[in-house]
């Protein structure tokens, strides 16, 4: 076994330590064996020959399916582009918003800028995911009145290109 609770992720390494602190309270053993591991971002328990230790296995993975890998709250399983992860919903937006940055900065600092070839000149603020919207400071956005006498808020590539330190700081903190 390479697998061991410490490679789990934290939210989940200290549900399973509590599981196999249990096991090892319930059999009067000093057990440090983990009972699960991950595949493809879920919890697996890990095959024992003894029943006992495989339900106490059965049960950490179980309880690992509905927790959040990286705060331990109550969570569900989510398909992120790369794979299954299982996130609160708190957790799951921050990793979201992370990504909907690097998205955002990898258009803005494309190097051709060609708009009738599908590249980004602006972002008018309702194409913008929300979340992401509400982390551009208010002072950068531009306006723009429509004919039909409505405003648009909107932001040019040398705004976001502007942004980037403040967009890279915000990354740094939802990824902790
Ligand atoms: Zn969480």
């Amino acid at each position: 076994m390479e697998d061991d609770t410490t490679s789990l992720p934290p939210g989940w390494a200290r549900v399973a330590g509590r599981y196999v602190e249990r096991y090892g309270n319930a059999r009067c053993v000093r057990w440090s064996e983990p009972l699960v591991y991950v595949e493809d971002g879920l919890p697996w328990p890990h095959q024992f020959n003894d029943p006992v230790l495989q339900g106490f296995a059965r049960k950490a993975a179980k309880t690992l399916e509905s927790t959040c890998t990286e705060c331990g709250s109550v969570a569900k399983r989510r398909f992120c582009g790369t794979g299954w992860t299982v996130q609160c919903a708190a957790c799951y937006g921050k990793a979201a918003l992370a990504l909907q940055i690097d998205e955002l900065l990898d258009q803005a600092h494309e190097e051709t800028v060609n708009p009738f070839d599908g590249t980004r000149v602006v972002w008018p603020e309702h194409e913008l995911p929300v979340l992401l919207a509400s982390c551009i400071p208010s002072e950068c956005w531009r306006r723009m009145v429509l004919p039909v006498g409505q405003a648009i808020r909107y932001v040019s590539r040398e705004d976001v290109r502007g942004l980037t330190p403040w967009f890279k700081k915000l990354q740094q903190v939802m990824r902790g």
